[in-house]
């Protein structure tokens, strides 16, 4: 029998990580973050000081980089030529680069490539933004897993205030329509949800509940 792979696709924001790592972690699969993967292209691309809007130039960075996913006590590692980047690729100013790098195509084929060969070796839970609709288009089972706007900034807010960030959140609110309308509206794979994508919000969800709800649509198409 061949291996199971779920696609969880949506909008920043959504809690789709946390829920998607938790549902891995309790069905024994392997979780694959496919940002942390444009992320780390984003880490390159900062570290040569080449602009976030010179295609050609994060497109020739390709060939130098090698990004490797490793798995230690189930947390995934993201290796970039070697480099554990891990928590460097977890600042505001990459995921800026990341979502730059994410636009331009040669970056999509290049990791579409790595995340298919990963859905051949195991039962993976991957998520991403075009998961069910580009990479993995014949999963068997596919979750578009969003939550209102207001809630993700509110999520988001008290995130950042948490850390001790001075913000409004009028602007939180902002940030995250605008990121939602430049995520939707690219030419190449923009976000959106595959036709045979079960749609979970998660707005009047505790993050528990989200957990469990994604378990449920799992069991309940794999059962079928
Ligand atoms: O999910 P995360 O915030 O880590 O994603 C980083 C960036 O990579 C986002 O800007 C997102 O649009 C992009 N991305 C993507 N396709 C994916 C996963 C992430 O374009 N499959």
């Amino acid at each position: 029998m061949g291996y199971i792979s779920v696609a969880i696709d949506g909008p920043s924001g959504a809690g789709k990580s946390t829920v998607a790592r938790a549902a891995a972690a309790r069905l024994g699969y392997v979780y694959v973050d496919t940002g942390a993967m444009y992320r780390a292209i984003g880490l390159a691309v900062c570290r040569r000081g080449i602009s976030g809007e010179d295609a050609d130039g994060i497109a020739a960075v390709l060939p130098e980089i090698d990004i490797r996913l490793a798995y230690q006590d189930g947390a995934q590692h993201v290796l970039l030529n070697g480099e554990d980047v891990s928590d460097a690729i977890r600042t505001p100013e990459i995921a800026y680069y990341a979502s730059k790098v994410s636009a331009v195509p040669a970056v999509r084929q290049f990791l579409l490539e790595a995340q298919r060969d990963m859905a051949k070796k195991g039962n993976i839970l991957m998520d991403g933004r075009d998961i069910g609709t580009v990479i993995l288009p014949d999963a068997p089972v596919k979750i578009f897993l969003t939550a209102s706007a207001e809630t993700r900034a509110e999520r988001r807010y008290l995130e950042l205030i948490g850390k001790g960030q001075q913000v409004t959140r009028e602007s939180v609110l902002h940030d995250v329509v605008e990121r939602d309308r430049q995520d939707m509206s690219r030419a190449v794979a923009p976000l959106k949800q595959a036709e045979d994508a079960v749609l979970l919000d998660t707005s009047k969800m505790t993050l528990d509940e989200s957990i469990e709800a994604v378990l449920q649509i799992i069991r309940k198409k794999i059962e079928d």
